[in-house]
């Protein structure tokens, strides 16, 4: 079976790959966006998680007749009724730049108090199949947006998304915790045992 990881996002797709290779011994092949440079760039025009991470693995699972993962990813503060939300990667704009992000969220919670600070990040992974077959795992991690950044480790919000059980933020967290604590973490562990099932299933045809 072959599996192409819908990101054109390096750390994402590292990340991905070590998991499924790990989870299926080298079993599959596991090919990338990398691996077609002229599929045009997919437009993540979405309202929801879901219709991003669907659209995207529909694209990729029909132009290559491989099967297709592919996921998308951002904050949710209550405060702000759910903002950003999908539109997490350019919050200030579309430069899609973390620092100002981030500055743009703390001004928007300025005076806000700690109890009222609830977040979570949310992540979907799609997987379809060249046979139009469509699979979706999600996975959430829930916190707390900080009163000003901390920690110098990880993406985007991690500086200022705290994690009351560790006493950090995301950015303070060794690699290796948030791995295993994070949205994508635990949605990438369901999409695992879709995979598996899709694999059985397609070798029971061969
Ligand atoms: P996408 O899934 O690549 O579209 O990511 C959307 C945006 O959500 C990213 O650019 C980040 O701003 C934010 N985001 C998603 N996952 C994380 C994370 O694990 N840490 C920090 N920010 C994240």
């Amino acid at each position: 079976m072959k599996l192409v990881i819908a990101t054109a996002n390096q750390g994402k797709l590292k990340e991905i790959k070590l998991l499924v290779n790990n989870s299926f011994k080298n079993s599959i092949e596991v090919l990338s966006l990398n691996n077609y440079p002229d599929l045009p760039d997919i437009i993540e025009d979405g309202k929801t998680f879901k219709e991003n991470a669907v659209k995207k693995a529909k694209i990729v699972a029909t132009a290559t007749g491989c099967v297709a993962l592919a996921d998308d990813s951002g904050l949710e503060v209550d405060y702000l009724k759910g903002a950003p939300g999908v539109h997490s990667a350019r919050f200030a704009g579309k430069t899609q730049n973390d620092q100002a992000n981030i500055e743009k969220l703390l001004r928007l919670m300025e005076g806000v108090p700690m109890e009222r600070r609830t977040a979570r990040f949310r992540c979907v992974i799609a997987i379809a199949t060249p046979k139009e077959q469509l699979f979706t795992a999600e996975g959430t991690c829930y916190g707390f947006i900080s009163l000003m950044p901390r920690g110098k480790k990880g993406f985007g919000y991690d500086p200022v998304f705290y994690v009351p059980r560790y006493n950090k933020t995301f950015a303070e967290l060794d690699l290796e915790v948030k791995n295993k604590i994070s949205h994508r973490a635990r949605a990438l562990a369901k999409a695992i045992d879709i995979l598996k099932e899709i694999k059985t299933k397609s070798l029971l045809y061969i």
